[in-house]
């Protein structure tokens, strides 16, 4: 709201606050930019991060010439209010040199290479390419996906008790593969398994 805005700390630095943006799935960060009160508000209304050109001294929705924009899924200031964090569902690369971020060699945890691998199968599923194995799993329905997961399972018991590490490591692996594509063919999201998870925890 337009309150919020105001409570910001804009007089800090020349009515401009830098917003970080971060990949709402992976927790990647994908780049900087710097928000005056007239680009968040427009981030706000329109969905997508809009940020202030210090060169062009203009508003400047991330995306406009390339398409690339930055859908916007959450919004947070931090302890002193003097910084954003905003959390979104890029459309194609971020940095205008066609890396999916502006800062390509930061090190994510490991664990968020499953968010990585559920955008590709995404993709397979959407453009289904012919040479893609993932897109023949969807065109081959949920129970040839089912039953490829039950055979992955039953592949990892087997290997855990009478084969090498390695091929644990192999069956385990195609086993989280397979389970990403039937979640993607059933339309729930990885994050949704997580929260379960979360919740039990919790207990
Ligand atoms: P776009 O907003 O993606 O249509 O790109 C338009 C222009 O904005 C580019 O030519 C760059 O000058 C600038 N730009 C785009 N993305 C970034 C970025 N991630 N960081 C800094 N400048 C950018
Ligand atoms: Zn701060
Ligand atoms: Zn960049
Ligand atoms: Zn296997």
């Amino acid at each position: 709201t337009q309150d919020n805005i105001n409570e910001l700390a804009w007089q800090k630095m020349d009515n401009l606050i830098p917003a970080i943006i971060q990949h709402a799935g992976t927790g990647a960060i994908l780049m900087q930019g710097f928000m005056s009160q007239d680009s968040l508000m427009a981030t706000l209304t329109s969905g997508k991060a809009t940020f202030y050109s210090r060169s062009k001294q203009d508003l400047w929705i991330k995306g406009e010439t390339s398409g690339n924009f930055l859908n916007v899924k959450q919004v947070l200031t931090d302890c002193d209010k003097d910084s954003l964090l905003i959390a979104c569902q890029p459309i194609g690369p971020t940095c205008h040199l066609g890396t999916e971020s502006c800062f390509p060699e930061q090190k994510l945890s490991q664990q968020n290479f499953l968010s990585e691998l559920e955008q590709v199968i995404a993709s397979r599923k959407s453009d289904a390419p012919e040479d893609s194995y993932t897109a023949q799993l969807f065109s081959r329905g949920t129970t040839k996906i089912a039953q490829k997961v039950g055979e992955e399972g039953v592949e990892v018991a087997l290997a855990a008790v009478a084969e090498t590490k390695q091929d644990l490591l192999g069956e385990c692996a195609d086993l989280f593969y397979h389970t990403l594509v039937l979640l993607q063919d059933k339309n729930i999201e990885l994050s949704e398994v997580m929260a379960v998870l979360q919740q039990r925890h919790q207990k």
